[in-house]
């Protein structure tokens, strides 16, 4: 048994915002009572959280993992350790392994690695297409048996309007939530940044906003056709948020996540470091803008890394030549953080942005409550402290925020009722 003293519970499920102790045993969550209340635990651990919050388990819903295939970049162990210590107690892995997860043989030996290996829960996303190519529609239901959440050709978006109806149609009777990475290739082609005066500057090739806000057009279209859950991931434009208002306005059942780096660097931010490249890439200050509106007036559901690890030989090479992709796991929360303390978003509402909001578009619960499983993340909102990426727990150390300094830290990762992780 473990009880957990003196914190201060924030759970926006139950509307909870109060001094709270919470007694976890085995998996569960056994009993939340008023500071001092819990009696019948005299032989548990304790864990002192005064001065700290509370909050449900922390969900990643888009995460690259890299096994199998890429586990020299990382592995479901360590990519799960720097989960943990980013305060998430559950991540959805990208189906772009080697091979893909398309069908129930990979996600099996995803989730069985999980088991064995993970410090968080892994919840995989299983590819819209076979071998995330486009043609054929993958074995989506024998995958859901096998354990997927979600589906998704991540890394590029469902090839054509006829497939994306298609596995829509599908998902819709399966009741999965189709993930869309939505950029229009034709548009993007060749592109390493965001097309604009920064672009030009450097003589980088850009692409325009529009390359991702055409595909989700498209989708949205597609939505009100097949009634399926469409999910943008990495929204990063101001033209696909709006899209994505006014697809909610009509109750269609579209929803959308915001990555930490496209709601704090802007394109001018990028320098001839690949460190600052990735897909979509990062937008315009107007893009940004729009961004932080969204995730304060509910158009984001959700805050999602992309953690995307490559190892330094892949990585380290000139601008145009490296792959797309950065860490997010253990500088999400110090990023959202700086949005709380310059009075963007409120804390109830970032809380949010990584618990209910996910949850619910996985079609989840996850909230503090009696007989609930026993995942909780603990954090400061004033603890200082320096990133230092040789310290990750990752493979990789492709971070644009190495040496970023924050207030205001993950503390403790419970998954289970077990503290998997703790500063
Ligand atoms: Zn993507």
């Amino acid at each position: 048994m473990l009880l957990i003293k003196n914190g201060r519970v924030l759970d926006p499920a139950t509307k909870t915002d109060a001094a709270q102790d919470i007694l976890l045993d085995g998996e569960k969550i056994a009993e939340i009572a008023a500071p001092g209340k819990i009696t019948r635990a005299r032989d548990a651990e304790i864990f002192d959280a005064a001065g700290l919050i509370i909050a449900p388990g922390f969900i990643d819903m888009h995460v690259h993992l890299r096994e199998p295939g890429q586990e020299s970049s990382e592995s479901i162990e360590t990519g799960t350790r720097a989960a943990a210590r980013g305060g998430f107690t559950a991540v959805c892995c990208m189906p772009n392994t080697k091979p893909v997860n398309d069908n129930a043989s990979v996600t099996r030996f995803i989730v069985d690695r999980a088991k064995s290996t993970g410090s968080v829960r892994v919840w995989p996303i299983g590819a819209a297409s076979v071998g995330s190519k486009g043609e054929n529609i993958a074995e989506i239901a024998a995958m859901k048996q096998a354990g997927i959440v979600a589906v998704s050709d991540d890394g590029k978006p469902i090839a054509t309007a006829k497939l994306a109806r298609q596995v829509m149609d599908y998902c819709q009777s399966l009741d999965l939530p189709v993930i869309e990475h939505a950029e229009d290739v034709s548009l993007a082609h060749g592109a390493v940044m965001r097309e604009g005066v920064t672009s030009t500057r450097l003589g980088l090739r850009g692409m325009p906003a529009a390359a991702e806000s055409v595909c989700v057009a498209r989708d949205v279209q597609l939505t009100e056709l097949t009634d399926a859950r469409l999910h943008i991931a990495h929204l990063s434009a101001r033209s696909s948020l709006e899209l994505v208002r006014w697809a909610k306005q009509r109750g269609l059942k579209v929803t959308c996540e915001v990555t930490p780096h496209h709601f704090t660097l802007i394109d001018e931010d990028v320098q001839y470091d690949s460190r600052f490249k990735m897909n979509p890439p990062l937008a315009a200050r107007d893009d940004r803008d729009a961004l932080l509106a969204g995730l304060a007036d509910g158009t984001v559901d959700a805050i999602a890394t992309d953690h995307a690890p490559h190892e330094p030989a892949l990585k380290d090479v000139e601008f145009d030549r490296a792959p797309f992709g950065i860490l997010g796991f253990e500088t999400a929360l110090g990023l959202a953080l700086e949005l709380v303390h310059s009075g963007k978003i409120t804390l109830k509402r970032m809380v949010e942005l990584f618990t209910t909001g996910p949850a619910r578009v996985l079609g989840l619960e996850q909230k503090i409550t009696q007989g609930q499983a026993g995942d909780l993340t603990i954090f400061s909102t004033d603890h200082e402290w320096t990133f230092n990426v040789k310290e990750s727990s990752s493979k990789s150390r492709n971070s644009p925020f190495d040496g970023r300094s924050f207030k205001g830290a993950p503390m403790a990762t419970i998954v289970a009722g077990r503290v998997v992780w703790k500063r």
